[in-house]
């Protein structure tokens, strides 16, 4: 098939690289010029483990291509993706502009029957929205077909190639049969295609998203009483994760959520039960207890240093929202290193992928070491925001030589206490007993 994806971000350049690995030919458009030229350079714009090598081959093989023209991406393409951001606007609500600004144009470039996918996430309602929009000046034949996406960022090649689900909302049964050709080879080992009418599709990504951030939320507040109570939020996360109702993912606790989906899609669907005037009060509770989560570490490095953070120098370990990606959109760390920076104390930080997106944020404000260890030189404590594998078992040795307090304040429950106690760090985390 002929395909076209509308926004080449995290979303966009997965779901065009893993369709044009099954044989489709995919033209990506994106009005970013610098990104487009270097995509089309073979330069890959985005960390996702095991993307490079699908898009190098999908270009090379002719099947892969990018443009900044929205005519020449769209044309002769039977199914058009719109994957393009939908970020909160001042109220809360996702903001359509960029996803109507294109659709109006679909309206006047359209030649022939196409389907238009809102691979966004957008709120119930959208695609008629967009189906009115392209309708304003379209001459041909059209079906809007909403079909949200659930990858993972850090695994999304994994999730695209493999979904455990594929969520299609149209009442159109053209494009029903368009979407279940595209798809059928990513669902061959039986995992569903779900078809359901445009509004329950655009609303299954929210109640999921939100679904999962309060899950996570849940947890926060068990481990914030865990501190209280003197008991060890693991051993919860164990005890409960092991009942098939509960389920052991998600069940971390830690410093909060962030990235690009979480916090703006609770806002939004928060925002929606508004509109309609529904109280929606759990996910009110999400909202607040998530802002909180993230600086529940910082009175405690405060307290450590007798309520001074000034001159203090402080080490970062993990500034993406999570590990395996380079996303630092609402990242718990930032919030952090803006607090630290508020306080008086210097920071230097180290990431494996997400130390050049944040540079852009923070220019020189934050110094950035090469390698885990070199933050450690002469700090006055280290703060952990990210859970990357490289830093699960560090060489403590090591480290106590480097830093000038054996302080640790690790916001996602790297290392045990137990063992903590033992090498003798001051250790705080979250839920867990503080070593001090
Ligand atoms: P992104 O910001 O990484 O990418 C969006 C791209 O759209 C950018 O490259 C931008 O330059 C481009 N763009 C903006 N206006 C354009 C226009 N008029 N024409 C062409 N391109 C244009 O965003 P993302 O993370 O890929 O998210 C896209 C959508 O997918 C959002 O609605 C998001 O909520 C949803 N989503 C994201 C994820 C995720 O993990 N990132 C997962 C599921 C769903």
């Amino acid at each position: 098939m002929k395909i076209a994806v509308v926004g080449t971000g995290y979303v966009g350049l997965v779901t065009g690289t893993c369709f044009a690995e099954t044989g489709n030919t995919v033209h990506c458009v994106d009005i970013d010029e610098r990104k487009v030229k270097k995509l089309q350079n073979g330069v890959i714009t985005i960390y996702e483990p095991g993307l490079e090598a699908l898009f190098e081959r999908n270009i090379e093989q002719g099947r892969l291509k990018f443009t900044t023209n929205l005519a020449e991406g769209i044309k002769d393409a039977e199914i058009i993706f719109l994957a393009l951001p939908t970020p909160p606007g001042e109220d809360g609500s996702a903001d359509l502009k960029y996803v109507l600004n294109v659709a109006k144009d679909l309206g006047f470039l359209l030649e022939k029957y196409a389907v238009v996918v809102d691979k966004s996430t957008v709120p119930v309602g959208t695609a008629e929205k967009v189906h009115a929009k392209i309708a304003e000046n379209a001459k041909v034949a059209f079906d809007v077909v909403s079909n949200p996406e659930f990858l993972r960022e850090g695994v999304a090649v994994e999730d695209f190639m493999k979904p455990d689900r594929v969520v299609v909302g149209t009442s159109s049964e053209r494009a029903r049969k368009k979407m279940e050709q595209l798809y059928a080879p990513f669902v061959r080992q039986g995992n569903p295609i779900i078809f359901m009418d445009e509004r329950s599709a655009e609303m299954t990504k929210y109640a999921a998203n939100s679904f999962l951030a309060a899950k996570i939320t849940f947890m926060n507040e068990i481990a914030n009483l865990c501190d209280k109570v003197g008991a060890n939020v693991d051993d919860i996360r164990r005890g409960i994760g092991s009942d098939s109702r509960i389920g052991k993912r998600f069940l971390f606790a830690g410093i909060g959520y962030g990235g690009s989906c979480f916090p703006k899609d609770v806002q939004a669907l928060a925002k929606t039960s508004q509109d309609y005037a529904y109280d929606f009060r759990m996910l009110k509770a999400v909202m607040d207890v998530n802002a909180d989560q993230k600086s529940k570490l910082l009175p405690k490095v405060k307290e450590y240093f007798g309520g001074d953070l000034a001159g203090k120098k402080i080490a970062v370990w993990g500034l993406s929202f999570k590990p395996y990606t380079d996303d630092i959109r609402e990242a718990p760390a930032l919030e952090n290193i803006k607090a630290l920076l508020a306080e008086g104390a210097s920071v230097v930080a180290y990431d494996p992928e997400a130390m050049e997106n944040v540079r852009e944020v923070v220019g020189t404000s934050i110094a950035f070491a090469e390698s885990p260890y070199e933050a450690l030189e002469d700090a006055d404590a280290l703060m952990i925001f990210t859970e990357w594998p490289v830093f699960r078992t560090p060489d403590f040795e090591k480290m106590e030589s480097l830093l000038n307090n054996k302080a640790i304040f690790d916001g996602r429950n790297l290392f045990e206490p137990e063992l903590m106690e033992e090498l003798g760090f001051v250790y705080h985390s979250i839920g867990r007993r503080a070593i001090t």
